[in-house]
């Protein structure tokens, strides 16, 4: 069997799925979006547009794109080639995108994943929402939108229920947008003067390392009383992980023309959905590999010849899978297909 044609075959299933059930993201004004698309490698193509939503899901039937990705920008000619400059940007989403690292309990190659990775990148979502986006911010569970990515992260969109606000956070310059970023990696974290988001959040950390917090919590010139401190090594070293927390892409909040992934369409390098969640609770209980994969595929059974060098081991589904595997689900083919592992089909 044709590789390549059978995995197109599995993503065009899902897509005439998701598109029957209304579950595929119509980004809003669709006609003032730009589209981008790949197969083998992330984004082949972009600079597309679709006039109305039957255009844009008659496109993706047809074309069945292994990544899919919207602009966050809404343009006046998104199809025009060459940068923010041509495309007319007049209003633009606002969206932080996690992105994490292998952590030092993962074994695996660094563009796999398991599930410490997973529990990383979640960790690090619900700590922006709780200590960020919702105390600092101001923000309610409401007005976030939380998309686990299809791979190590999640998108976070600001959303805000209110129209007021929303219009006037959709029409943040660049810079505006840099600053929520720079508050949020403590770039801009004064110890001079520190602001209260930053007290709480440091003195909490404080507190966890049996350091002693009563002068900080009176004092607003924070470096004043470090300075005088036996242990200001320590203090700043605190300080330091604590801005380090979080592992932002900060392409995707400051970059105008910046595409991001269409939200419950498929990732192409794991297969997994790109799955929103309602709330922060339904965030916290999320399995991403038993959560973000289609059902469907789990039902399909593939026999298959793997004759790649590599040794790996993933679990998909509760189903465990190796370099040995004879027998893969469809959500398992398309995990393996995507991470470039050499294997032939002999029957679906
Ligand atoms: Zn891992």
């Amino acid at each position: 069997m044709n590789t390549f044609a059978e995995v197109q075959k599995l993503y065009r299933e899902y897509y005439s799925f998701a598109i029957k059930n209304n579950l595929l993201e119509i980004p809003d004004c669709i006609e003032y979006r730009e589209f981008g698309y790949g197969y083998l490698k992330k984004v082949d193509n972009r600079n597309l547009s679709f006039k109305n939503e039957r255009e844009y899901k008659s496109w993706i039937l047809k074309n069945a794109p292994m990544h899919l990705y919207k602009s966050l920008a809404y343009m006046r000619y998104p199809s025009n080639v060459g940068g923010a400059s041509n495309k007319g940007i007049f209003r633009r989403e606002l969206a932080f995108d996690i992105d994490v690292h292998k952590t030092g309990k993962c074994n695996h190659e660094d563009d796999w994943i398991c599930k410490y990775c997973l529990e990383e990148a979640k960790n690090q979502a619900i700590y922006l929402i709780e200590e960020f986006l919702i105390p600092d911010f101001g923000l309610n569970e409401d007005d976030l939108k939380i998309v686990f990515s299809g791979n190590r992260g999640y998108h976070i969109y600001i959303k805000p229920k209110n129209k007021d606000i929303l219009e006037i956070i959709e029409n943040y310059s660049k810079e505006d947008r840099r600053f929520l970023m720079d508050y949020i990696l403590g770039k801009n974290l004064n110890l001079h003067n520190i602001g209260s988001g930053w007290r709480r959040r440091l003195i909490k950390e404080f507190k966890k390392n049996n350091i002693g917090t009563r002068q900080f919590e009176k004092e607003k010139n924070w470096k004043k009383i470090i300075e005088k401190r036996k242990n200001k090594e320590k203090i700043y070293n605190i300080i330091d992980k604590s801005k380090n927390k979080i592992e932002l892409d900060e392409k995707v909040m400051e970059d105008d023309i910046r595409l991001l992934r269409v939200i419950n369409s498929l990732h192409g390098y794991t297969g997994f959905i790109v799955k929103p969640l309602n709330n922060l609770n339904e965030l916290k209980k999320f399995n991403p590999l038993k959560d973000a994969i289609f059902k469907y595929f789990e039902e399909i059974e593939y026999r298959v010849d793997i004759f790649d060098d590599r040794k790996f081991e993933i679990q998909i589904g509760g189903k465990k899978y190796h370099h040995k595997s004879r027998k893969v689900s469809g959500s398992a083919l398309l995990y393996l297909f995507g991470h470039n592992i050499k294997f032939t089909i002999s029957c679906r």
